[in-house]
């Protein structure tokens, strides 16, 4: 296994930090870049060069089959400061190891784990000035990588750039979000790449749910791409509902993403002795809950929201509306997985790393 050391990394620092003209205090999410950023290059079969330096545009030829081919991933984690101004990672390791299943998806090179993790931890050291500490800020972490290599015959690139850049960033969503059940597009499907997390799954989702924004909705429900019977995720983060006091989430699948929020809410949520159901969810049965008012709660799990409620949801013409409910599981879930991530807890499950 190739290694790096800390030494490895070379570090050309700003002349000046912007930091001075950042408001910290009307952050909006991922939009405001730290000062350094880390890049490191794949050639001739070997990640080399690991570098941080000050964040901004980077050149790349026209032919680089990015452009052409949409060879890209990326990750989304974040880092926390507690009190103490120390800084933590949750399950930074379940990242990476996504970050190579979504790599050898797209035909592209893994990627060590002392190349993400050192480099992580150094560029973090080094920026830690801009992580944010007021009450759901954090440090938005972006890993990406992409085909650099030129050539416009369609085939897997030969040079690859990874690079991680951060984002200081406030709560990602304000209040609770009204969704739409997509019936005619799919965002992904039996054999494709709905499991990785790549640029093109993101871009295919913008314009469904543009149109289910211009009817008034913030997002939309994937069903499955086969027949639209089964709820599978909502926009980019995967769904949960709570049919009575059982929370049911979809199994992880080509088409479901494995999401490390989602099952950071399972391990929650038996640990609180409340059932868990990990299995198809169909329209169906949704829609009866929500008629018969057994359907207390719905909400998106993922690192940028934590938890995302779901206030009400619209399928063939018809809007359908969430109660307010007690003792709220989603309510429960972001109080516990966000006091681990900023160290005001316990945590039993060995989730937080200290950077
Ligand atoms: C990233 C992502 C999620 C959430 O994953 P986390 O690891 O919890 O952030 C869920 N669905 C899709 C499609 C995603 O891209």
């Amino acid at each position: 296994m190739e290694s790096i050391t800390k030494n490895a990394i070379s570090i050309e620092k700003v002349q000046s930090s912007k930091i001075a003209l950042v408001d910290f205090d009307n952050l909006a999410f991922g939009s405001v870049f730290s000062d350094h950023m880390l890049v490191c290059d794949y050639r001739n079969g070997a990640w080399e060069n690991p570098k941080i330096v000050p964040y901004g545009p980077i050149s790349l030829a026209p032919a680089a089959k990015i452009f052409h081919y949409g060879q890209s991933i990326f990750e989304g984690m974040k880092a926390y400061k507690d009190d103490t101004d120390s800084i933590f990672l949750f399950r930074p390791k379940d990242n990476h190891k996504r970050f190579n299943i979504s790599a050898s998806r797209m035909s592209m090179p893994e990627l060590p784990e002392e190349y993400f993790m050192e480099g992580l931890k150094t560029l973090l050291e080094l920026d830690k000035a801009w992580i944010p500490q007021s009450e759901g800020s954090a440090m938005y972490i972006r890993p990406f990588m992409f085909a650099s290599g030129e050539g416009f015959h369609a085939s897997p690139a030969d040079a690859y750039k990874f690079m991680i850049c951060l984002a200081p960033s406030g709560p990602y969503f304000a209040g609770k979000v009204k969704v739409l059940i997509e019936e005619k597009y799919s965002r992904s499907a039996n054999g494709g790449v709905g499991y990785a997390k790549t640029g093109g799954n993101y871009a295919g989702q913008f314009h469904p749910t543009q149109l289910a924004k211009s009817k008034g909705y913030h997002q939309v429900i994937w069903t499955d791409d086969h027949k639209h019977e089964n709820i599978e995720e909502a926009g980019a983060m995967n769904i949960f509902v709570r049919i009575g006091d059982t929370l049911i989430t979809g199994p992880t699948s080509d088409r479901i993403l494995d999401g490390i929020t989602r099952k950071s809410v399972l391990e929650v949520a038996e640990s609180e002795g409340i059932k868990t159901e990990v299995r198809t969810i169909t329209v169906t049965e949704v829609v009866a809950a929500a008629k018969d008012g057994s359907l207390k709660e719905m909400f998106g799990a993922g690192t940028a929201a934590v938890i995302s409620p779901i206030a009400g949801f619209g399928y063939r013409d018809t809007d359908y509306e969430l109660q307010e409910v007690e003792n709220s599981y989603a309510a429960l879930f972001k109080k516990r997985i966000t006091d681990i991530q900023y160290n005001r807890a316990k945590d039993p499950f060995g989730w937080r790393v200290e950077v």
